[in-house]
């Protein structure tokens, strides 16, 4: 048997790649009955059914680290943030968001500033980058006009799925062009061979690039996701507030017009963010707009 990938999926055939070579496989009928259905980003071991024409069996699915709904992914481990600088500016409250939707699908962060040659006192960039580490993420600032640090970022992708996360015409085309200059031609090439545009897809797909990195498309992270988040849960999503958040109505606290909340004094004494904090409140708001008749008075 042999290990592999499934690299995408297409009507009931799974495309695993193994090495450097890719099998069309069928799934045995088994996971149909246990209610299985394998997934793109599948670790999977296959039995090889026609070496020539390279056709094979999917034997067994590998335990899954993670598992993405939009677009369904197995086993992706990071979630590369990317916004730029400027053109377009950073939309924080868009980059607290993505954080959130990436916290509660338990993704390991990472928060790519792009375009940083356009920052020219390098102000911006400074502030922000200060801003998520302190919290705790890992920042990596980059740019594609002079190269600096696209590096870093081909170390973080290595050795694992990672998904691009961001607005579009933050560069992360660029990012991924920069690592790969072959790239764009792969996907495109890809796409060609399954008759459809290249903007028109939406099925799931892996992308390798580098030496032993996989990319999966962007996900769907959209606004209509804090329908899926309920008002005492989404404190758990701003990680730095857990350290400070032993308020006096416990779990049920909010940390909104609560008398004796840690998180509220906290943001007093500097020890959260002022922006963060805020834009949390502004989110609260949000979800619980989002709720129609079961709306509460907070
Ligand atoms: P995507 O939509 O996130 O994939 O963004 P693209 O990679 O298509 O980039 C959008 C625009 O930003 C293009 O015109 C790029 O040339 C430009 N761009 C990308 N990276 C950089 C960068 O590092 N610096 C500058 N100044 N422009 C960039
Ligand atoms: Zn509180």
């Amino acid at each position: 048997m042999l290990k592999g990938i499934i690299i995408k999926g297409i009507s009931g055939f799974y495309y695993v790649e193994v090495g450097d070579q890719l099998y069309e496989c069928k799934a045995r009928g088994l996971f149909r009955k246990k209610n299985i259905t394998p997934l793109v980003g599948d670790r999977v071991s296959i039995s090889v059914v026609d070496e020539d024409e390279k056709k094979g069996v999917i034997e067994d699915i590998h335990k899954r680290v993670s598992e993405l709904v939009r677009p369904p992914i197995a086993n992706v481990e990071k979630v590369i943030i990317t916004f730029s600088i400027k053109e377009p500016s950073p939309n924080m409250s868009l980059l607290d968001k993505f954080i959130i939707f990436s916290e509660k699908e338990n993704l390991e962060i990472v928060i790519v500033l792009s375009k940083i040659d356009l920052d020219k006192d390098g102000e911006i960039t400074r502030s922000i980058k200060e801003e998520f580490e302190k919290i705790g993420y890992k920042v990596i600032t980059v740019s594609t006009v002079t190269g600096e640090n696209i590096d870093k970022i081909i170390e973080e992708l290595e050795d694992s799925i990672s998904v691009f996360a961001g607005q579009s015409g933050v560069g992360k085309s660029s990012i991924l062009n920069a690592i790969d200059p072959s790239f764009k031609l792969e996907t495109a090439e890809i796409s060609k061979k399954l008759g459809r545009g290249k903007h028109t897809t939406r099925h799931a797909e892996l992308y390798k690039i580098g030496k032993n990195a996989i990319i999966a498309d962007t996900p769907g992270f959209s606004s209509l996701e804090l329908n899926n988040i309920e008002i005492e849960e989404l404190q758990e999503y701003f990680v730095e507030f857990g350290q400070y958040a032993d308020c006096r109505f416990g779990s049920k606290c909010i940390h909104k017009n609560e008398p004796g909340c840690g998180v509220k004094e906290a943001v007093e004494e500097g020890n959260i963010s002022k922006r963060r904090y805020e834009s949390y409140l502004h989110i609260l708001d949000e979800i619980n707009n989002l709720k129609g008749k079961f709306k509460r008075k907070l």
